[in-house]
Parts: C-alpha cells; structure tokens; sequence
C-alpha cells in the first residue's frame, strides 16, 4: 500500500497526539509529536539561562540552536519519547513552568525554521504521522490527509489537568485554563505560521467525542485516502 504523509493540527490538548499516536502505532508509520520539539526547546533555553523571567535572550538562543538536538525514542513499551541532547526529558518538557514559555518561543522565526527543516526531513519518506499546529500549512503542504481539530478550552483544560494528576503532577484547573486560553490566542496570531486551518483540511470537534469514537473517524478518513 503507498505511504502517505498525515498532518494532524489543531489547538493545544484537544487530544491530537493521542489519536495520532494510535492511528501512527495501528498502520505502522513514524509518529512525531512536534510540540514536543519546541517544548524541548524551551526546557533548554530555562536550564541554559536563556530566559530572564518573562524575557527571552533571542540572541543567545540564536547562537546556541544549533546545539539542541531532539529525537525521539521508544521506551519499553513501544511509545516515543523525548531525548534533549541524548537525555530523556519527556516528563519535564509536559510540566507548567515548560508550559507557560513555550507560545513565546516558538513564535520566534528562527526557531520555527530549524523545526521545520528538522520535521520535513524527519517526513521525507512519507510514512509519518504528524501533531503540531502548523504540520499541514507549512510542514506538510502537500499532506494527503489534513486534519483540524478542535474541542473547547474547557474540556480541553479538562482533560490536560485530569493527565497530569494521573501522572502524580502538581496541577491547577484555572491555571491550566488560563494557560490553554493564552496559548490559543499567541499561537493563533503569531507572524510566522499561526495556528490556522489548511483550507483542505478535515475539521473534527472532538468536544463530545469519546477517545474511542475519535479514533475510529480519523481510521475512516485514513482508509478513505488509502484505499
Ligand atoms: O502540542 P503542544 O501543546 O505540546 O505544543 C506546545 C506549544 O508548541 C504550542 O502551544 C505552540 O506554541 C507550539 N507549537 C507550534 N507549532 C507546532 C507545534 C507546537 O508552535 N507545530
């Protein structure tokens, strides 16, 4: 069967790597979380002096980009997990203080450009499986299937407070809230590449979905396009 490229976009823990990640895991192509990336990002410029409080160092930052080297590997258990720098910091790139920085850094345009190269290279043999939020705009134009997903920030908040509590996090419902509202609104009205719908890509509320319902649409759409 011939490999296609999947762009999976949308607003911030409305539950696209989850359905990503199954569909990826199901048809046996390449997943990558790209939020993750420029989480790492983030977690780098915090532990290496880059930030000043609210204040980025973008010079600094631009020196030393080529120095963050992301990949991802499979724990014991088959799922991907992310490596800074050859050290594994998939628990660390999801906490709050990561959280709150990550909008204003990757609406840096040189940050987005090494993501980029890095993510187009990673896809270049199709076969991949995409999150992030501008994967079928900019990463993947020529993506043959694009999704868009959304759910309100609520819900989303919901469901991103009932993660890190199960994982034993320090969590705050109306911060969470109040975080994905904020990442919403500067990751959509950002210079370079804002969150946006590709104009063909497939939209998906996901508010009154079930993680088992979601999963059996984006199987649909996939199999629509394959077959
Ligand atoms: O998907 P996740 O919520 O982990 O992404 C974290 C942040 O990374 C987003 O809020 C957004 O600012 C940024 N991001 C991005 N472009 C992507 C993926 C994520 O700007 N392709």
């Amino acid at each position: 069967m011939k490999k296609i490229t999947i762009a999976i976009d949308g607003f911030s823990s409305c539950g696209k790597s989850t359905m990503a990640k199954d569909l990826a895991h199901e048809v046996g192509y390449i997943y990558i979380d790209s939020g993750a990336m420029y989480r790492a990002v983030t977690l780098y410029s915090i532990e290496n002096g880059i930030f000043d409080g609210d204040i980025i160092d973008t010079e600094k930052l631009k020196k030393e980009i080529g120095n963050i080297h992301i990949s991802f590997r499979l724990n014991k258990e088959g799922r991907p997990e992310t490596y800074l720098n050859d050290v594994n910091v998939e628990d660390k790139i999801r906490s709050m203080s990561v959280s709150s920085k990550v909008s204003p850094i990757s609406a840096l345009d040189f940050v987005r450009k090494e993501m980029v190269a890095q993510q187009q290279s990673m896809g270049a043999k199709k076969g991949i499986v995409m999150d992030g939020r501008d994967i079928g705009t900019t990463v993947f134009p020529n993506a043959e299937l694009k999704i868009f997903v959304t759910a309100t920030p609520e819900i989303r908040a919901r469901r991103r407070y009932d993660e890190l509590k199960a994982k034993g996090q320090e969590a705050s419902f109306d911060e969470i809230l109040e975080n994905v509202k904020q990442r919403d609104y500067i990751d959509q009205h950002r210079d370079v590449s804002p969150l946006r719908k590709a104009d063909d890509a497939l939209l998906l509320d996901n508010t009154n979905l079930t993680i088992a319902q979601q999963k059996e649409w984006l199987f649909d759409q996939f199999n629509k396009v394959t077959n």
